[in-house]
This record gives structure tokens, sequence and C-alpha cells, in this order.
């Protein structure tokens, strides 16, 4: 039985202040939350104030990317070292909003996976197809090309404890959200790539975490599907009230 795990994107969202009151408003609301993983994702200059904010709860704070370098003159990055340093214990990588405006490359999530497990950073490595890709019937390829060379050189261990994110470039932000069974189809295929370059016990370990206009009226539905393990939320993430639900739908026995 894998534990659930819901995590919210805030993007380029939300002051320090407006992080601040985010976190103390959605940890009144989960704090009978016990069989969930729930990760707050805020910008890199709010996360040490959303670490202190969430201290003695069991809400889990990641970075939205990292660099993959320790340190050295590299302005404007940030290092897995700096992120634990301010609080996280997550990161996610990949993001198809890195991948495609900021021209990252398969090779580059490698490394950055890489750097976030040598520092005991868990990735959130973010695959998907765009609306293409989906109409040309190469989603399922497109997948294993991103897990394939987005995980090279890992280990069974460390693949097993991933979070991997499915997010069809398509649905994201859109308001166009897969359906449970295009996401299901997505995530079976997943983890059949990782059963085949790991082993069956770590793709049985790995969360495989569906994003894309998630919504508290859609999260049901897709997460009660055997191969979805809860969500990545963007928009509906940016509201305490509303990602709580998201946080209830998305629990083994909903509340
Ligand atoms: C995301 O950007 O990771 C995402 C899933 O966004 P949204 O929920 O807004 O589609």
């Amino acid at each position: 039985m894998r534990t659930p795990v819901l995590a919210a994107n805030w993007k380029m969202h939300k002051t320090i202040d407006e992080a601040v009151a985010f976190t103390a408003a959605l940890r009144e609301q989960v704090k009978d939350v016990t069989d969930a993983e729930i990760i707050l994702s805020p910008p890199f200059t709010a996360v040490r104030a959303v670490a202190d904010a969430a201290r003695g709860t069991r809400l889990g704070i990641a970075g939205q990317d990292l660099f993959w370098e320790t340190q050295g003159a590299f302005t404007g990055e940030v290092s897995a070292g700096l992120l634990k340093d301010a609080g996280a214990t997550y990161v996610i990588i990949g993001h198809s909003e890195r991948r495609h405006l900021f021209g990252e490359t398969d090779a580059a999530v490698n490394a950055k996976v890489r750097a976030a497990l040598a520092s005991a950073l868990t990735p959130i490595i973010c695959v998907g197809e765009t609306l293409e890709e989906r109409e040309s019937n190469r989603t399922l390829a497109v997948l294993d090309r991103q897990i394939a060379e987005g995980l090279t050189e890992l280990t069974a261990e460390e693949a097993g404890g991933l979070i991997v994110a499915y997010e069809p470039i398509w649905a994201i932000g859109t308001g166009r959200s897969a359906t449970p069974a295009q996401a299901q189809e997505a995530h079976a295929s997943i983890r059949a790539r990782l059963e085949q370059a790991f082993g069956r016990d770590a793709a049985a370990r790995c969360r495989v975490i569906y994003g894309g206009s998630v919504k508290p009226e859609s999260i049901r539905k897709l997460s009660t599907q055997p191969d979805i393990d809860g969500a990545l939320v963007g928009g509906a993430s940016l509201d305490p009230s509303r990602f709580a639900q998201i946080v209830a739908g998305g629990r083994p026995t909903p509340v």
C-alpha cells in the first residue's frame, strides 16, 4: 500500500506573508491527516518561512527546481544543499514549464535527480507529453524516453523512493484534465517501465502522481485508479480550502 502524495506547486505565486498565511490556514485544516503526504512547493524566497510555519506538522516542503552543482559561480541557481538548509526535503524536477520555457533536457533532469538524491532530497520528477505527441500516438514512447533518460544510473533503492508526476502538458493550467482512464493508462505504463528498469519491488514502491488541472471535484475519481498515488496541483493549490479539499479527496479513506 503506497502512501498518497498531495503536492501543491505554487509556481511564481505568493509573497512570504501570503505563503505563511496559507500555511497557517492549511495546517489547521489538515491537522488530522496522517494517511497522506502533503507537500507545499513555495517560490525559493518563501521556502524558509513556509518551513518555519509548518514546523511541528506533517507538512513537507519542496523546492520547485535545483541546480546539480553543489556550489560555485552559478548566478541565479540554487543547489540541493541550499534547499535543504532552507527546510526543503523534496524538490520538483523537470516540470514541463522548465523543460519548455527554459530548455531543460532529459540529461539535465537526470543530473538534477542525482544531485537531489546525493543530498537526501526526494525528487518529484515530472514527465508528460504535448498535445501533438498524444494526437500522434506517441504518449507512451515519450514517457518511456523521459523515464529512461531522467532516471539513468539510479539504483533500484533510489528509484523506489522517487515520486514521479505524470503531467500531460495539454492538461496543465488549461482546465482540461486527463480522464481517469487516460491517466491510469499512462501511470500503468510508467510503472511497467520502472519495473523493467529497476525491478518489481522498486516499481511497486514508487509513487506515481497525476498533475494537470486537478480540482476538488476531480481528485477522487483520479486517485481511486490503481496506479494513481495522488496529485501535483498548480492553480487549485493556491487557496488553502480548495487544496485541503483535494487532500481530503486524495486520501485512502476520504472524509
Ligand atoms: C502544475 O503546474 O504542476 C499543474 C499541475 O498545474 P495545474 O494544476 O494548474 O494544471
